[in-house]
């Protein structure tokens, strides 16, 4: 069987490579990863195919391969992006699981509405985001008691206020967040120092990688939601897998902490924060 085969091959990086605060914060993320286990049992891991998901990735099939990981192809995505898929079934010997939107219902959207029917107002993109991002995402969580997420504190004021295990009362599941007290900058020692492979869009000035048409790259300091459907408000500039918290009117955007990328381009850290959204 194939996956028994991928299974046999599961190949984790060395974590003694790790500078001792990296490895204490891994550590962390590791016994936050296995305590989900222990108590929810069934527990799946969305990867956005960003910073984050390397480092999540690398950690669970690595040393808590119990986690099943998926991703959702919206059939948009950037070339970088499956490439990636690619890279890191090579790296790890073994395949996430992708699933896609449901066919018969995308064909009737796109026929009504037009392969860039999105682009006419904000309902429309966000019945877009529903068939070809949150309908799959639903499918691959369903019967599952906890889903794990890479986000982290420093990524905005509504992230800030995060607890590493919550109650999801829009998908009826505990969501187990082991990435937040990881900054910017470790995230990427992390890949850097175990040579993961990670998203070349990174390099490009892209802080947050979503569908191509919704995404673009940023200049240094603008918030990274100004890549993520640039023709909308600000505050609606989200898909719904992440909904924003309601904020007290004292707490700020914090200031993302610069660090290099690797392969020597501009940090996309310079930009902003990236998030694991997919
Ligand atoms: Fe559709 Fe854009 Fe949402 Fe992707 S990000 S699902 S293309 S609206």
């Amino acid at each position: 069987m194939l996956s028994a085969f991928f299974n046999i091959n599961l190949r984790g990086s060395d974590l003694s490579a790790l500078s001792p605060a990296l490895r204490d914060l891994a550590d962390r993320s590791i016994e936050q990863l296995r305590s989900a286990v222990a108590v929810y049992g069934s527990v799946c891991y969305a990867n956005s195919l960003g910073s984050e998901s390397m480092v999540l990735t690398d950690l669970i099939w690595g040393v808590v391969p119990e986690i099943e990981i998926f991703t959702v192809d919206t059939g948009r995505l950037f070339p970088e992006s499956y490439a990636l898929i690619d890279e890191i079934q090579q790296r790890y010997g073994r395949a996430m699981r992708v699933y896609y939107p449901e066919a018969a219902t995308l064909e009737e959207w796109v026929a009504a509405h037009g392969i860039n029917g999105f682009r006419d107002g904000l309902e429309e993109r966000r019945t877009c985001c529903g068939i070809r991002k949150l309908e799959p995402f639903r499918r691959a969580i369903a019967g599952r008691r906890a889903w794990v997420t890479g986000i982290r504190h420093t990524q905005s004021a509504s992230r800030a206020l995060a607890a590493p295990v919550e109650w999801d009362a829009v998908y009826g599941l505990h969501k187990i967040s082991p990435l937040l007290d990881w900054s910017e900058q470790d995230i990427w020692d992390y890949i850097r120092t175990l040579s993961l492979p990670y998203n070349r869009l990174h390099d490009a000035g892209f802080p947050s990688i979503g569908c191509a048409p919704c995404t673009r790259a940023v200049q240094a300091g603008d918030d990274e939601r100004s890549g993520r459907w640039w023709w909308e408000r600000a505050d609606s500039r989200e898909c719904g897998l992440h909904p924003r918290r309601k904020l007290k009117p004292a707490i700020r955007e914090s200031a993302a902490p610069p660090a290099a990328p690797p392969g020597g381009a501009e940090a996309p850290a310079k930009r902003a924060e990236s998030r694991d959204t997919p």
